[in-house]
């Protein structure tokens, strides 16, 4: 779709303007503020329910300090204002799937305000000025179905009562781009602090772009859309773009852009409308009056700042300070949980490998046949850095390496076994060596008169048939040494 919002030259006589809301369900034992267990994937529908998430009168809710900690950890990742006080609010209105008639939320006093995030683009660095990161519960799931010729809706609880994370951006995002890498790097931040699995695919991350255009130089946003069902980042990106130039195509042809929610059709590939977008004071927000205000003490917030891990930002500016790495390769091993895990594992092993090689065969070899297989579990680090000293000490070829690394990758075979089995240990012995280089130079008199002649080329061509006799075994350096040294001392 990016390529159609160029097409009618939208992006040229306007700019887009873009905020993002995004719910991450957040990694806890139980809900929000009920003992049920948050396992409900597979889980018949409404078997993880009790009178306080299917909100029966004359219940009280308790808070789950996890899932606090967990909003508390992401404020300090994106380097928000943690509030000392917050409280709870209640969101009012009606939904079959929200029983109590209303939300638990947060709304004057979020957990977290004012924070920041960057990322790389194709165009640099970016960054996106967060407003808020607040804690909230979720609601049941509707499904609407047909049942003997009947169409009938169905409703299942088990979700109503997660606990959500809601993170919601400035309107600084320009572009779709923009857009995909500050959900994609939202997403890498929150599996790494471990507060949210994210998966898109299961909603666990939920995405929702508000879209506005203006033309260019004018300062007074645009009227915005809000677009939901986004199943991908792929499908982020494509949804903005879509939006992007929907507006534009409307408003030159004198339409005027109206508030509402739309969906993001997949099969399609375009966004429709959904419904008109609630205000504000539709819902009646009111504090919660069965919960106190939160205090959070400066012991409590210390001790959750001090726990959070290395965050990819600071990981990859490590890489490239301590091992060397470029720009390029950092990212590409920090944004996989599984490169990573394997960089840092071969290191950990190996600790005499050089982190550039070792980087260049996980984001290489490691990352394309992990893409390919559509999981990378099947390798172990200490195989890969077994390979990887073999190949230092000149055991085996970087090519044969690749072929022994495929097949450990597919069978599972140990990296030495397979070596052994193939039969692929480089020739490093001098002498085994030279009767081969002597070959070689007795059945290409022409090169060797070349070489002599001054056509220092020559050398590859010989190098390569030394090679090829020895099936791709010889050790490539030892072979152009001792080749030298055998046509210079003829002539
Ligand atoms: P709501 O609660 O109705 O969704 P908010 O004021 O909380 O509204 O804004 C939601 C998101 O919309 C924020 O990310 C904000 O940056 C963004 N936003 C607000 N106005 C615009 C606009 N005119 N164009 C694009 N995004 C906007
Ligand atoms: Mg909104
Ligand atoms: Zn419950």
């Amino acid at each position: 779709m990016a390529e159609a919002a160029g097409k009618s030259g939208a992006l040229e006589r306007y700019e887009a303007v873009i905020g993002i809301e995004i719910h991450c369900q957040l990694r806890t034992a139980s809900k929000m503020f009920c003992g049920c267990s948050t396992e409900i994937d597979g889980a018949a529908p409404n078997s993880h329910c009790c009178p306080v998430c299917l909100g029966l009168p004359g219940v009280l809710p308790t808070i789950n300090k996890t899932a606090v900690e967990h909003v508390i950890a992401t404020g300090f990742a994106i380097e928000a204002t943690v509030a000392s006080t917050t409280r709870w609010d209640r969101k009012n209105y009606f939904y079959p799937d929200l029983p109590k008639g209303y939300q638990i939320s947060q709304y004057q006093l979020p957990l977290a305000s004012d924070g920041r995030l960057t990322f790389e683009t194709s165009e640099g660095p970016f960054t996106v000025r967060i407003r808020r990161a607040h804690l909230e519960e979720d609601t049941g799931r509707l499904i609407h179905a047909e049942l003997g010729g009947r169409r009938v809706s169905l409703i299942d609880f088990n979700r109503s009562g997660m606990p959500l994370m809601e993170i919601v951006t400035e309107p600084d995002i320009r572009t779709a781009e923009q857009a995909r890498r500050y959900a994609e790097e939202l997403r890498l931040l929150m599996r790494t602090i471990g507060a949210s699995d994210a998966e898109m695919e299961n909603g666990q991350m939920r995405v929702e772009a508000n879209v506005s255009i203006r033309p260019r130089g004018q300062e007074r946003l645009g009227t915005r859309t809000e677009v939901k069902n986004m199943n991908s980042m792929r499908a982020v990106e494509r949804a903005i773009a879509f939006e992007i130039e929907r507006q534009a195509v409307a408003i030159d042809a004198g339409e005027t852009i109206r508030m509402e929610t739309r969906g993001w059709d997949e099969s399609r590939q375009s966004t429709y409308h959904m419904r008109p977008k609630e205000e504000e004071n539709d819902y009646r927000y009111f504090p919660e009056p069965d919960l106190p205000p939160l205090l959070t003490s400066p012991e409590w917030l210390a001790e959750i700042e001090a726990r959070l891990p290395e965050l990819p930002a600071t990981r990859r500016t490590r890489y490239q300070t301590e091992f060397g790495l470029s720009a390029y390769d950092a990212g590409v091993l920090v944004n996989d949980a599984a490169a990573t895990a394997m960089f840092e594992g071969v290191l950990a092993v190996g600790p005499r490998l050089a982190p550039k090689q070792v980087a260049n065969w996980v984001t290489g070899e490691y990352l394309r046949l992990a893409k390919a297989a559509g999981d990378g579990d099947r390798v172990v680090a200490p195989e890969l850095a077994v390979l990887l000293k073999l190949i230092e000490d000149g055991i085996i070829s970087g090519t044969n390496a690749k072929e022994v690394f495929a097949e450990h990758f597919a069978t599972g075979m140990g990296v030495n076994a397979i070596v052994k089995a193939r039969g692929l240990e480089q020739i490093s012995d001098a002498g085994a060596l030279g009767k081969a280089i002597d070959d070689v130079l007795a059945a290409n008199p022409a090169a060797v008169a070349d070489y002599r002649s001054g056509k220092g080329a020559a050398v590859g061509f010989l190098v390569g048939q030394v090679m090829k006799a020895t099936r791709g075994q010889a050790n490539a350096g030892m072979v152009q040494t001792a080749l030298r040294e055998r046509l210079d001392k003829g002539s």
